[in-house]
């Protein structure tokens, strides 16, 4: 960004000037839902709530669309997507601008979040071309056997504060291009970063006359999410937030026979060898670890070191933690920025206190850091507290800087610790050793959706297919061929032998 954002008490504006930017009709908004900025704890603006009446009309509508949509060439639906990442790239710094007075990201981190937006939209242009089906081998003369992919339906969205745009982009880049019309719920905490992303994508339809209705934004609450998650209409719901949330949509989904794409929480973990490069290790942990003031899903949360090395690495990493600048994004120094809210301290707090009963120790952090000069906002010292064991409060997800330091003695040791948590997202090895990264990946390695060497747990790159396993509920976005989950498949048999050979060798009539 251009300009270094110095007057918390200018957030508003600033705000307010980058949702016209990004076409946001601001003076139509208004209504019962305060979005607030945890950079501050202030209401920088009000906005309307979607009744379920509406949502209902508006899942009717995109419904409609998609009758239209589904027909049109997937390289020519490519045409939308690539006018959404021309002008995501146009309007990066203001989009990023909303995410870091929204999501409290520092700023490097909003902006490579709109990055992340433009680089699936690159991504999603180029698959337009490659929605590719197999042909097979038929057993009988004169017969093909292929599989085609075509369009499914109305996508619903379902995302989280944390990634306020970007896994929403995952989404509709690929439904987009797969034929599909999309109706997204962001989380409420959120709701000004959804306007301005969805009025990009408005802006696009508009620029390339596509359908109107094939993209909804619905500003609500869970009761309002939940009229997604049960409408018919709906054919995939993708839904990214807490492993509670996923516990509560996930049934009534199944119940309906709709597919559902679950993307929720983690609790992520690295090994540490003796034989790592410990300089490079405390770099990767240090970002994965207070990163987004550890509020990504890939957040690391637990270290598992080797016992000859664990005092070594907590050393340094305490006195590295000690330089880290913690205050308002809104001042580039700093790199870490606010937790979200009050709820979000309040369970940092209680699991720093569970761990001490649990036999913890906290070796840095958790305290508030300058409460007095903004009361409504939540700013936290990264915590490292050492176990004695993986106890029941390491077993769960803080959403929050919090990392807990356990040790091992041999490598299976330590990936049966890796593993022995319900959540399944990411993982790391830091490691020289080639036949314990090898290890680590093996089946019997590391048991998540995401198993890195020598690089941190988060910080993914749009190329992969990125989800996890177990309570993190198994679904796959974004890279590689995440698309299939947006599509439906079919399998067609062409006859051109003149005859009626049938399947097996099966005689009749
Ligand atoms: P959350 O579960 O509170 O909310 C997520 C979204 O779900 C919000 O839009 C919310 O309004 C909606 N929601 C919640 N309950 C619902 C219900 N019963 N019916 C319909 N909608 C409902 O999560 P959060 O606090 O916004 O985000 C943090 C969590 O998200 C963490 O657990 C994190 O690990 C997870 N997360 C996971 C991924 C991933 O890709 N695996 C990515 C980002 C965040």
């Amino acid at each position: 960004m251009t300009e270094t954002l110095t007057h918390t008490s200018e957030l508003a504006a600033i705000v307010r000037g980058a949702l016209e930017a990004c076409g946001v009709n601001v003076d139509g908004l208004g209504g019962p839902h305060e979005a607030s900025s945890p950079l501050t704890g202030e209401v920088l603006m009000t906005l309307p709530v979607n009744t379920p009446a509406e949502i209902d009309t508006m899942i009717g509508r995109a419904h409609e669309a998609f009758k239209t949509w589904r027909d049109v060439p997937a390289p020519l639906r490519g045409n939308l997507v690539k006018r959404w990442g021309e002008l995501l790239t146009e309007h990066k710094e203001d989009l990023a601008r909303i995410v870091t007075a929204e999501a409290g990201k520092i700023q490097s981190e909003a902006l490579g979040e709109v990055q992340e937006m433009i680089d699936i939209c690159d991504f999603a242009v180029g698959l337009s071309r490659q929605l590719y089906g197999k042909t097979m081998p038929s057993e009988r003369p004169g017969h093909r056997l292929m599989e085609t992919w075509h369009p499914l339906g109305v996508v619903g969205i379902i995302s989280a504060f944390n990634f306020p745009v970007a896994v929403y982009s995952w989404n509709t880049a690929l439904a987009l291009v797969c034929g599909d019309t999309v109706v997204w719920k962001p989380s409420g905490m959120t709701m000004l970063s959804a306007l301005a992303a969805d009025a990009l994508l408005a802006r696009a339809v508009a620029d390339v006359d596509a359908p109107q209705d094939l993209h909804k934004l619905v500003l609500a609450n869970r009761s309002g999410g939940q009229v997604i998650v049960d409408d018919p209409r709906v054919a995939l719901l993708s839904a990214t937030g807490s492993v509670r949330m996923g516990q509560e949509i996930a049934p009534r989904v199944a119940g309906r026979f709709g597919r559902a794409l679950l993307e929720l929480g983690g609790n992520n973990a690295a090994i540490i060898a003796p034989s790592a490069d410990l300089d490079l290790a405390l770099r990767g942990i240090v970002f994965a670890a207070v990163g987004t003031a550890g509020q990504r899903c890939t957040s690391m949360r637990r270290l598992i070191v080797h016992d000859s090395i664990v005092d070594e690495l907590t050393d340094k990493l305490v006195n590295a933690y000690a330089t880290l600048r913690i205050g308002t994004p809104l001042d580039e120094g700093n790199l870490i920025g606010p937790l979200i809210n009050k709820s979000s301290f309040d369970g940092m707090q209680n699991a720093i206190k569970s761990a001490q009963e649990q036999g913890g120790t906290v070796l840095c952090g958790g305290g508030r850091v300058n409460a007095g000069d903004e009361p409504g906002a939540y700013y936290v010292e990264p915590a490292i507290v050492r176990m004695p064991a993986q106890t029941a409060v390491v077993k769960d997800e803080t959403f929050a800087p919090l990392l807990y330091v356990m040790t091992y003695t041999d490598f299976d040791e330590a990936i049966a610790i890796q593993n022995d948590v319900p959540q399944g997202l990411s993982s790391a090895v830091f490691t020289n050793d080639q036949a314990e990264a090898e290890r680590f990946m093996s089946a019997s390695g590391s048991d998540c959706g995401i198993a890195n060497v020598n690089i941190g747990t988060s910080g993914a790159e749009i190329g992969g297919a990125f989800g996890g396993e177990k309570e993190t509920g198994g679904g796959r976005e974004s890279g590689s061929d995440s698309w299939k989950a947006y599509m439906r498949q079919a399998t067609n048999t062409v006859n051109y032998s003149g005859q009626l050979p049938l399947a097996q060798g099966v005689k009749f009539l």
